[in-house]
């Protein structure tokens, strides 16, 4: 049995699941995270790799850890699909701005890097469905890119339907435009009468109810799904590639703007599986638990400040706990201990230092200076996301290695950060300028579980 496409718990406490389940089942029941028993050595087949368009290198990079119920043919036909709706010819396109690369993540129907995984997921939820004529019902709570991702990664599509809550009069005119105007039969938006928080314990609610979970197949679509991670670690390959190509490097070093740690630790995976990264750099804004730990060895959690990258606005990482089952030696004891520790305390404490780590943390003040400087001297606009890794990336240049810098969402989401910037809101993009013209659905509800839920139930008898 291939080991790379057997899954188990970083917590140790179930056996190890195929493919299929790892992705249809999200979180572990034993409440950690999926992971591949072995991560597979690929660098012998790296040269093979370099000249690979970016939907058959998806396909190559994802294959070891996917077994033979997917074959190479079904395997090619969902990644051409899921990357068909990227604008850009490369899909993922580097630019040499600067001192850096930048690796544009963004081409994809939302304009943020969550397409990359989304519309992926999208593809194959629908398949692993149809192959047992079986249905899904997935919930989520949003509070910006990841519900319109998800939605764009769902709609119109057989056995699926999509339940998105986000705080009423709380997003950005755009995220809830982004999302409210999909009118597909099977996508529902309800705008929830609350905070984010208010739709977060509705969704655990909704979750914990577990007549109701099996009575409608519910899923989840949320970032520790590790469909997402492998969808990510392409990229990886491909931007080392295409920078190799332009400048001769042997290796490269990347700067990841960092929230969930769900896009660096696909970095970390495609590191070890041999991709000629010397180093990650991790990036993150005032909310900067990560970067306090690789700098202290202490992760201990702070109270989220909202900045102008608010998918960043993050202090307890969903996908942290994968990194730590590896720096613990791979042992779900230990990785049990520490969390029960951080879930009393609020912290614990590991030797200090990665080597193939280096971190800091961008202020409002770096993001917005970053922008300018980059459009001002360059004539390129970064979004706030990007913008804190960039800052980050820049003060880790190397003489010999170049720096890839990820930039995740168009700076056209975020036009109002653009205009503090620079002055001027010049940051366009047709899909975002074409938006408040469409008309919308969408129904408001109070943030209550029984009101969800008979939504829920009434649309699907429906
Ligand atoms: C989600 C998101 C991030 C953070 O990614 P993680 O995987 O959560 O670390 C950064 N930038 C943008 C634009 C995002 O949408």
């Amino acid at each position: 049995m291939n080991e790379s496409a057997l899954y188990s718990s970083t917590r140790g406490q179930i056996s190890p699941v195929p493919f299929r389940e790892a992705v249809l089942m999200g979180l572990a029941t034993d409440g950690g995270l999926l992971l591949p028993n072995r991560i597979p050595d690929v660098e012998a087949r790296l040269d093979s790799w370099r000249e690979l368009p970016y939907p058959a290198l998806a396909a190559a990079v994802m294959r070891p850890f996917i077994d033979d119920s997917i074959d190479d043919g079904v395997l090619d036909s969902l990644v051409q699909r899921s990357y068909a709706t990227f604008t850009a010819p490369d899909v993922v396109p580097i630019r040499a701005v600067g001192d850096v690369h930048i690796c544009e993540l963004f081409h994809g129907p939302t304009l943020a890097f969550k397409d990359i995984a989304l519309q992926f997921l999208g593809n194959l939820f629908e398949h692993l469905l149809a192959e047992t004529d079986s249905s899904l019902n997935i919930v989520g709570a949003t509070s910006g890119d990841t519900g319109s991702a998800a939605i764009e990664g769902v709609r119109g599509r057989a056995n699926m339907h999509i339940f998105i809550m986000h705080p009423h009069g709380r997003v950005s005119p755009v995220q809830e435009r982004q999302m409210t105007s999909v009118l597909d039969k099977n996508v529902h938006n309800i705008a929830v009468k609350g905070t984010f928080d208010d739709g977060q314990r509705v969704l655990k609610e909704i979750f914990n109810d577990i007549s109701f979970k099996d009575q409608f197949r519910l899923g989840a679509v949320n970032s520790v799904n590790w469909a997402r991670v492998l969808a990510q670690i392409v990229y990886y390959f491909h931007a080392t590639f295409r920078v190799q190509e332009s400048t001769g490097a042997e290796r490269v070093q990347v700067a990841v703007p960092t929230g969930n740690f769900g896009d660096i630790f696909a970095g970390y995976v495609a590191r070890r599986m041999g991709a000629p990264i010397s180093r990650l750099i991790l990036a993150t804004n005032e909310n900067d638990i990560l970067a306090r730990f690789f700098n202290t060895g202490v992760y201990q959690r702070g109270t989220v400040e909202p900045t102008l990258s608010p998918s960043m606005d993050i202090q307890v990482a969903s996908n942290f706990e994968r990194y730590l089952y590896y720096r613990v030696g791979c042992d779900g004891a230990n990785v049990r201990a520490l969390m029960s520790t951080f879930q009393e305390t609020g912290r614990f404490e590991l030797e200090r230092g990665d080597s193939g780590f280096v971190a800091g943390r961008g202020t409002t003040a770096d993001t917005l200076a970053t922008i300018r400087k980059y459009h001002q001297e360059y004539g390129y606009l970064l979004d706030p996301h990007t913008a804190v890794g960039v800052a980050i990336g820049e003060r880790f240049l190397s003489g010999s290695e170049p720096t890839v810098c990820l930039a995740t969402a168009h700076p056209a989401k975020f036009g109002a950060a653009i205009t503090e910037a620079v002055g001027e809101d010049i940051a366009r993009h047709p899909i975002i300028d074409g938006l408040l013209d469409l008309p919308t659905r969408c129904v408001v509800l109070p943030a209550e579980k029984d009101a969800v839920q008979t939504f829920m139930r009434e649309t699907l008898a429906g």
